[in-house]
């Protein structure tokens, strides 16, 4: 049994992954502890398996498990939490633009007894300034969206204690958002603070495509703001129509003038239809989000593993 778990997400990371084994193995060395470096292989499509092979043949603290096809990193975060051995469990990007030896840092948070620790971003380097700009909205979107506390400017690098990990397990949710998880999960939580390096090499797998995804699930999992929008937006549009009617018939019969006009007309139209077909939308967002929760398809399929022990299989809890 292991002391800690690092969780690695890896899609199409051959390029990184040895240097990422290295600096890992040596922070980790340093902890006079037993561990494991624990890889998941999200679908990878090149020689990512191979070289995960390779070390895990070298190395028994290296072990991994393959999925069968990209299940997305959300996904691939919590099998890591699923099969993880550790009293400590750490989650970091395999692309090195969290600096592993801030593990360090976190243990011995970790180890002043705080359940949660997880590291903000002051700074971000070699990122687009599209990315740094998005990301940044994106943060402050959530926190006002939503009433748990996120973190703004904090990812997914973080050391969470067992009895976090546990309870996260029993979450069996789709749309994971699972930085949204830990916080809303409580205990004692602390920040530790660094400087995000740019990518070591190859480049984000996180396409706009992707990034939009992965932020409508965050705030559709943990706010029902975007629905009351839709009704505060009903309700004004309904007043305003009201006024609308009243300038109409006062047109028509004491102006008479009510040929004109196509131009309000129009763009009454217009608006109309438009914010009708974006609240449709946000309700969209919801209703498929709900077909997916209740289909209960397992979260992931694996293909192979490596070192990875038994997953102690837990029911949810509404089942007998
Ligand atoms: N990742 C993954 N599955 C995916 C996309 C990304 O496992 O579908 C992993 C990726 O290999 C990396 C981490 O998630 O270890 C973060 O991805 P990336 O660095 O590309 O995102 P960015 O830092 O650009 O937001
Ligand atoms: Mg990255």
């Amino acid at each position: 049994m292991a002391t800690y778990s690092v969780i690695i997400p890896v899609y199409n990371e051959a390029l990184v992954i040895r240097e990422t084994y290295r600096r890992l193995k040596t922070v980790m060395e340093q902890t006079d502890e037993p561990y494991e470096l624990l890889f998941i292989n999200d679908g990878s499509t090149d020689e990512t398996l191979e070289i995960l092979r390779e070390l895990a043949v070298k190395d028994d603290t290296v072990k991994y498990i393959d999925f069968s096809r990209n299940f997305g990193h959300q996904i691939a975060i919590t099998a890591g939490m699923d099969y993880a051995s550790g009293q400590a469990i750490i989650v970091i990007d395999a692309d090195l633009q969290d600096p592993p030896e801030l593990i360090l840092e976190m243990i011995e948070r970790w180890k002043e007894g705080y359940e949660v620790v997880y590291a903000r971003r002051v700074k971000r380097k070699g990122e687009t300034v599209f990315k740094r700009w998005t990301a940044y909205v994106f943060y402050r979107l959530l926190r006002a969206a939503t009433e748990i506390d996120i973190p703004v400017d904090t990812g997914d690098f973080r050391l969470i204690d067992r009895k976090v990990c546990d309870q996260l397990r029993y979450m069996r949710e789709r749309s994971r958002f699972v930085r949204g998880l830990v916080s809303w999960v409580g205990f004692r939580q602390t920040a530790v603070e660094y400087e995000r390096e740019p990518r070591f090499a190859g480049e984000t797998k996180y396409p706009l495509k992707k990034m939009i995804r992965f932020s409508l699930d965050g705030i559709t999992s943990f706010s029902y703001k975007p629905l009351k929008l839709a009704s505060w937006l009903g309700f004004l549009m309904s007043a305003a129509s009201v006024v609308g009617m009243f300038v109409v018939l006062y047109l028509k019969w004491f102006a008479h003038s009510t040929v004109a006009g196509w131009a309000s007309l129009s763009m009454v139209m217009l608006l109309g239809n438009g914010v009708t077909l974006l609240m449709l939308g946000a309700i969209g967002e919801y209703i498929g989000r709900i077909y997916d929760e209740v289909k209960e398809r397992p979260l992931y399929i694996i293909n192979e593993t490596w070192g990875v022990g038994m997953r102690h299989e837990r029911k949810p809890s509404y089942l007998p």
